[in-house]
């Protein structure tokens, strides 16, 4: 098993620079790239924004300051960039490598206060509930923003699903599939979009699937790991991977469904490499579409 310094060597020393001299500077990145659209500064940008800056870091030729940082930072790391690239750069190696050389020093390089204490408190669900319900009444929060934060909390209440089965309709077709779901009251993003991981349960129950929704998953690890903070993100693997085996030996579990989210699913496709082991994962875990277009639609789309 590896440690976090064996995944610092292995992401900077054979992931990040190998990938980055990948790149043939070619541009095709540029446009599906948000946050180059938004602000045309190439500095912005995977070509010769990120992956240059990160390239010159990892072999000395510039010095970490704030305004690299804030080029780094910026990056949403959607990894839409990789669906674009003739030449198969894997960006999101390039920018773990970057954190995982700058690690704890991060820290020094302008990272304000509440950045530093969001991180530690980051995995308290009571302490994400009492930020969501502040942040919804604050003036500088975006309207749809709040929406979801107040649907999530008033209405349909992330711990009324954690811990049950949902079994198909009497109505509905059964296809004999079950289905293990990835949510966590210990992530900001599913307590505050909470009415996603309801439509998923009641989209794959109507199409056939019987959904059990464990409440021992925790964080995916993926805010740990853009960080460089391995020790931590191989943490949460082992322990959302030894979840997925437990319910596995007590209900035989067909998928793992992560409800629509990029970032966690992206973080279950890692756990192989994290953890160097076989899991089968690329074959199980996916978002409810993609499961829907392996297995074709049964049920009836609609309102609820
Ligand atoms: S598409 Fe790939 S090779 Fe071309 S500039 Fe972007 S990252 Fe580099
Ligand atoms: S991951 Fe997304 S935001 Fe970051 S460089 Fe690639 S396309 Fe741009």
């Amino acid at each position: 098993m590896m440690s976090g310094d064996d995944l610092y060597r292995k992401f900077v020393e054979e992931g990040g620079l190998n990938e980055a001299y990948k790149c043939v500077h070619c541009g095709f990145c540029l446009p599906t790239c948000p946050t180059y659209r938004a602000t045309w500064n190439e500095a912005d940008s995977p070509r010769g924004g990120r992956i240059y800056l990160v390239k010159a870091l990892l072999t000395g030729k510039l010095q970490p300051t704030e305004t690299l940082l804030k080029h780094l930072d910026a990056c949403v790391i959607c990894r839409r960039c990789e669906t674009a690239c003739p030449s198969g750069v894997q960006y999101s190696k390039v920018l773990e490598a970057a954190y995982a050389y700058l690690g704890s020093k991060l820290i020094d390089y302008g990272y304000p206060w509440y950045v530093r204490t969001g991180f530690k408190l980051l995995e308290s669900p009571t302490v994400i509930k009492l930020a969501l319900s502040v942040s919804s009444s604050l003036p500088g929060i975006p309207r749809h923003m709040k929406g979801g934060f107040a649907r999530s909390r008033d209405v349909e209440r992330l711990d009324d699903v954690l811990g049950r089965v949902f079994e198909v309709p009497r109505d509905k077709p059964v296809r004999g599939g079950r289905v293990l779901l990835f949510t966590t009251n210990s992530c900001v993003a599913w307590q505050s979009h909470t009415h996603l991981v309801y439509a998923t349960i009641r989209v794959l129950t109507w199409n056939g699937f019987e959904v059990v929704v464990p409440r021992e998953f925790k964080c995916c690890g993926a805010p740990y790991m853009h960080m460089g903070m391995f020790n931590k993100a191989l943490e949460l693997a082992r322990h959302n991977i030894d979840v997925l085996d437990k319910y596995d030996k007590a209900y035989g579990i067909d998928y793992v469904v992560v409800p629509d989210s990029g970032g966690c699913q992206a973080q279950w496709l890692e756990y192989e490499r994290l953890l160097n082991a076989k899991l089968n994962l690329k074959q199980r875990v996916m978002n409810t579409l993609q499961l829907l277009d392996k297995v074709g639609l049964v049920g009836e789309l609609g309102p609820r």
